[in-house]
């Protein structure tokens, strides 16, 4: 989806997005319920409810980073199950007040080197934004609370769409 953007292959070299501490386990990818047996099948693991949806059950350890269990070595396994909260990172879905917003986390050192011109391009060209805020009409628990100094790239124009 960000192919335009992000090479698969520096994904897999660097893999920040697949680690989680204490601080930011609410970045835990949300993963629908439609995936749910495929993905407990496909790692062994039973998932943990959070809304009628799902997301790993992972304990954490203060700052200590836990990688994803599907974090392979050379990025994720999930495959066509990759949760959209991983197809879209580092975008997201935020909510800013009465609005909803696509941001861009500066975590991901390869899309935060490109100019917001051309972040701002992207996210606006080719339905990208209106595919987020769709999904997000469809899927509530995957828009987070914005985060100060977060650039905002697309605000939602029509929420009733
Ligand atoms: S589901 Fe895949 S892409 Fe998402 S955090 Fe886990 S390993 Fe990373």
């Amino acid at each position: 989806m960000l192919k335009k953007i992000l090479r698969s292959e520096s994904c897999a070299k660097c893999r920040v997005c697949c680690g989680f501490d204490d601080g930011d386990k609410w970045e835990i990818p949300l993963i629908f319920a439609e995936d749910r047996r495929a993905v407990e099948e496909k790692l062994g693991v039973k998932l943990a409810e959070r809304g009628g949806e799902f997301v790993f059950d992972m304990e954490f350890d203060g700052d200590k980073v836990v990688y994803c269990p599907a974090a392979g070595e050379h990025g994720c396994t999930l495959g066509e199950h990759k949760p959209f909260d991983c197809l879209i990172w580092p975008f997201r879905v935020n909510s800013l007040g009465e609005l909803r917003v696509i941001t861009v986390s500066p975590v991901c050192g390869t899309v935060s080197e490109l100019p917001l011109k051309t972040l701002s391009e992207f996210v606006n060209a080719d339905g990208f934004a209106d595919k987020l805020f769709k999904k997000a009409r469809e899927h509530p628990d995957i828009v987070k609370p914005y985060i100060d100094g977060y650039p905002i790239l697309a605000v939602e124009n029509n929420p009733k769409m």
